[in-house]
């Protein structure tokens, strides 16, 4: 291993996010309304989108800088040192004096189906001056982000990471209007089914569906397009075409935050170089760790703990 190439083995990555703590129920199933229903535990466990990309990147080998806001409360703190643990660098982690902490209320029951509630509190108040965002952005191979933080603000970082000449990944979840100036500005799309057919108007069940929505978004201007189709796997879509790669066939137990280690994972292994194909492939194996095992940022792999799955 030569020098030369220790940048792309370890790329820095900008990740803009939303950081909840994530109030964690399980139960047996969901209650209906009025019903009173005995759980099986709690705990809080490190989430938001944001989080769990940056997370995601940090554990498959990247330096990531996160830009985010916590409140100034123990969740915040908690939140700090979990981030910090992963060896995030938190210098764009604001800390607001007067909003809480992001909360997720995240019930998952024995089929591992979730249903989330999402407080977003300071997230909601992240605002980042250019200047920062700039300096931020230098020398970074990837601007990785989502929709759970305010639109005006993920635009805003999309065209100074594209002024930049950084490539950008947007996970558009949840779902938001887009404004059409948006499309050419992605270097990667990586979406789910529903957000894919919601942004296209098409019904969209199965891989060929998935590549008929890619192929409408990439008209558009995006550059690359993958659905994730939850245990079915992934569609890639380039302009060599589109690809299908199956899930690994694993027990889920919860797939939260399945996306978001998918995302992470892909990202790192294009900001490492790797063709489209494999970064899906990686992006497949880090999601099938993730859905095996309960919570958010607890259920994230390593590159190292990959090396145990299946190719
Ligand atoms: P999101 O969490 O954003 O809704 P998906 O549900 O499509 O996204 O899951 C993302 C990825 O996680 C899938 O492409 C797949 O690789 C993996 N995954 C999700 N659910 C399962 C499962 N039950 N078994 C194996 N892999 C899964």
């Amino acid at each position: 291993m030569s020098s030369d190439n220790a940048p792309l083995l370890r790329p820095r990555i900008v990740v803009l996010g939303s950081l909840n703590m994530d109030l964690l129920l399980r139960v047996p199933r969901a209650p209906d309304a009025g019903e009173t229903l005995i759980g099986h535990n709690f705990a809080t466990v490190p989430g938001g989108k944001g989080g769990n990309q940056a997370v995601s990147c940090a554990r498959q080998g990247a330096d990531v800088a996160l830009l985010g806001r916590l409140g100034a409360d123990a969740y915040g703190n908690s939140l700090r040192a979990a981030l910090a643990a992963d060896g995030i660098d938190l210098a764009g982690v604001q800390t607001d004096a007067e909003q809480p902490t992001g909360l997720a209320l995240v019930m998952v029951d024995d089929a591992a189906q979730n249903r989330i509630v999402v407080i977003p509190g300071a997230n909601a108040t992240l605002r980042v001056e250019p200047a920062t965002l700039t300096a931020a952005l230098a020398g970074a191979a990837f601007f990785v982000t989502q929709l759970e933080a305010p639109l005006g603000q993920v635009i805003d970082a999309i065209e100074a990471a594209h002024a930049a000449s950084c490539p950008v990944l947007l996970n558009p979840s949840p779902m938001a209007a887009l404004p059409d100036t948006l499309w050419p500005r992605l270097d990667t799309l990586v979406l789910n089914e529903v957000e894919a057919s919601e942004l296209t108007g098409r019904p969209l069940r199965d891989p060929a569906g998935a590549a008929a929505a890619a192929l409408e978004l990439r008209r558009r201007g995006v550059q690359r397009v993958v659905v994730t189709l939850g245990s079915q796997g992934a569609v890639a879509s380039d302009v060599q075409g589109s690809r299908f790669h199956p899930a690994l066939p694993v027990r889920a137990v919860d797939t939260t935050a399945a996306g978001d280690t998918f995302t992470g994972a892909l990202a790192v292994a294009l900001a490492q170089g790797q063709p489209l194909d494999q970064a899906v492939r990686r992006g497949i194996r880090a999601a099938a760790w993730c859905v095996a095992r309960v919570g958010a940022q607890p259920s994230i792999p390593t590159a190292q703990d990959l090396e145990s799955l299946p190719e």
